[in-house]
């Protein structure tokens, strides 16, 4: 088997930029996050694949390249301060970690809260994270976060029905939520920006992920 490095090498080549990611910010931050550290070791040979795979509680890590688009289309510069709503692997938020100043992260499943904990904390140690512009939160994301609003960028990996009034209120002038919105089957990855007080809205592509359970998401 290849060694890690160069599979996500290929990943970042192949998948990635061969397909338009073009932020040279985002490349580099997931050719130097080891995805292969966010999966069970029975999972790890395929850490690299074009796919999002299983890391329990029913929740999956996304697949690389929406991870990618998803943090491209926030368009972020090294200032800003960002909310992600489910957590799960830790994986997208620790990609954050390395292109934001502050990242703030919400996940609902406990057993996820507290395995994604362990990996951002031993990724930490090995100098790959620094865990002061991290904060990992338990609680119910589609009420947002507003001890720590406004964002600059949210970030919501998971499946809504509708766009949670909280998140677009928690949205600072000039920031960028991107949202996949639908059914359970397929929804619509949308990005919404506040411009002058304004709400403006436009389609990414097509997805499919795991669904937001909570108030102002789809129901346990
Ligand atoms: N970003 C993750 C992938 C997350 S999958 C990664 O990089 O691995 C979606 C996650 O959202 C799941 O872990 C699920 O438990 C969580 N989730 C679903 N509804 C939520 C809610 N209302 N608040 C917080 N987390 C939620």
């Amino acid at each position: 088997m290849k060694a890690y490095n160069q599979q996500r090498a290929e990943m970042v080549s192949r998948q990635l930029r061969g397909r338009g990611i073009r932020d040279q910010r985002v490349l580099q931050a997931m050719l130097e996050v080891p995805r292969h550290e966010f999966v069970a070791p029975e999972f790890r040979h395929q850490a690299y694949d074009d796919r999002p795979l299983p890391i329990g509680a029913g929740q999956t890590i996304s697949q690389p390249y929406m991870v990618a688009i998803m943090t491209e289309s926030l368009g972020l510069r090294g200032h800003e301060k960002v909310l992600e709503i489910g957590t799960g692997s830790g994986y997208q938020a620790a990609v954050l970690a390395r292109l934001a100043a502050r990242v703030y992260t919400i996940e609902r499943e406990r057993e996820l809260v507290d395995t994604a904990r362990g990996i951002l904390g031993r990724l930490a140690e090995a100098g790959l994270l620094e865990l002061s512009r991290l904060e990992l939160i338990e609680g119910d994301g589609t009420e947002g976060y507003a001890a720590a609003a406004p964002y600059d960028g949210i970030l919501v990996a998971a499946a809504a029905p509708s766009v949670p009034r909280a998140l677009e209120e928690q949205l600072a002038e000039g920031g960028r939520l991107v949202i996949p919105v639908g059914n359970l089957d397929y929804q619509q990855l949308r990005l919404i920006r506040r411009v002058s007080g304004q709400l403006a809205a436009s389609v990414v592509n097509e997805c499919r992920f795991v669904p937001l359970v909570g108030r102002h998401g789809w129901p346990a």
